[in-house]
């Protein structure tokens, strides 16, 4: 018999498994071609042409025993540093091997940091619309999500409610910066604002409240916008990072968590957080693929073609009457729905076999999340199913 907990997760994951059914279903029926899949997140740009190349000249140049054995649970030393370094160069930070630790992407990243930090009923407050395993991972410890909705606007957090919603079992502020699903970037002076707020609170209580920044979208950011690096301005900071988006290798589960030496105790957290790695089962990040990012740490995806889809897209989706800002970064859209209820407004968007997430899934109704890693072409095609789309709402 499964757990009571588990029980829930299934029934919560019968939702996804459908729309990836229905999207296989439409398919079949329609053809690939005239399908408009716009509802996972999972790029489509190659990753660099160094990666493979890294990765074949890793294999046959590394000692087996080495390259395939266990190691520190906090990842390879030379691989930490040169990521420390790499970070310092770009960011002018002081890190070193030690405030660097190699996880299994970005996920198991906010698990060994939520594993350090929550005692239970400990909060974090999210941002919604947030990325909805954020749930399941707050959950995992114990802990309980506090969400707090960001401005219909702009997306941006709404710093008052924020304030008003520390309190003494708050935590941690949970942040993801480009964001999934609005694609909304936060300036310096919104990190320091948020900064201002946690460093009276801290003082209000006497306790540490953490920063998390959530970035897996870090480098996919247009219009030369800049993403501000959060541990300048609030010492209590846990940075995840992941290699999924920006170097396009999802599968391949690779990215690492920084603890800046500001942190209050910062070699404990350092080791609490190593520990944690082994303790939920990673053990270590994928030995291969360390190798390898520490080797492309200065290349990208090219995100000229993000940039081209979002802006396509962009033009189809407003100029069929669709309200929505343009995303500054990460590969999403967040669009109004006409419809207060968002899902009934997906299964309408399915008679043109346009498949989006509704962003009830995101904590926020009302809107769904339109990705665009997807072709070109796709989008291009996808012109008529959305003036059809937008008819149908047109003088309602
Ligand atoms: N955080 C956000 C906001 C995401 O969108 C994702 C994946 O889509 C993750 C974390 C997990 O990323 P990773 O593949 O690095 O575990």
């Amino acid at each position: 018999m499964i757990s009571e907990k588990m029980q829930k997760l299934v029934e919560d994951n019968s939702a996804i498994r459908e729309m990836f059914e229905e999207g296989k279903r439409l398919r079949k029926i329609y053809g690939d071609e005239n399908v408009y899949d716009f509802s996972l997140g999972n790029p489509s740009l190659p990753a660099p042409k160094k990666i493979n190349e890294s990765i074949i000249k890793t294999v046959q140049t590394e000692d087996s025993c080495f390259l395939h054995g266990y190691m520190s649970n906090s990842g390879y030393e030379d691989v930490r540093e040169k990521i420390a370094n790499s970070i310092n160069k770009k960011f002018c930070t002081n890190f070193n091997c030690s405030n660097i630790i190699m996880t299994v992407g970005a996920a198991s990243g906010l698990n060994i940091v939520l594993k350090s930090i929550l005692n239970p009923k400990d909060e974090v407050i999210t941002i919604a619309p947030y990325f909805s395993e954020y749930n399941n991972y707050i959950e995992n410890y114990d802990g309980i999500v506090k969400p707090v909705k960001s401005n219909e606007n702009d997306f941006l957090p709404n710093l008052e409610e924020v304030e008003n919603s520390i309190n003494e079992k708050t935590k941690a502020i949970l942040i993801n910066t480009p964001n999934n699903p609005t694609g909304v970037v936060y300036s310096q002076e919104i990190i320091e604002k948020i900064a201002d707020i946690m460093n009276k609170k801290e003082k209000e209580y006497n306790h540490e409240i953490y920063l998390i920044s959530d970035e897996p979208y870090r480098e996919l950011a247009y219009d030369n916008i800049e993403v501000p690096y959060v541990t300048k301005y609030y010492k209590n900071t846990f940075v995840v990072y992941s290699y999924s988006k920006s170097l396009s290798l999802p599968g391949e589960r690779i990215g690492y968590v920084v603890i800046p030496n500001e942190m209050e105790n910062s070699s404990q957290m350092i080791e609490a957080v190593t520990i944690a790695n082994r303790i939920i089962g990673c053990v270590n990040a994928p030995s291969l693929m360390q190798r390898v990012v520490a080797e492309c740490l200065d290349e990208k995806v090219d995100l000229e073609g993000y940039e081209k889809n979002r802006n396509l897209l962009y033009k189809i989706v407003t100029e069929s009457g669709f309200e929505c800002v343009k995303p500054q970064g990460a590969f999403y859209l967040f669009v109004k729905s006409p419809i207060a209820d968002d899902k009934e407004f997906c299964k309408i968007a399915k008679k043109y076999n346009l498949l989006f997430v509704p962003a009830s899934s995101f904590a926020y109704p009302g809107y769904v999340r339109i990705a665009y890693c997807v072709s070109y072409d796709m989008i291009d095609r996808s012109k008529e199913a959305f003036e059809k789309l937008g008819q149908e709402f047109i003088n309602k």
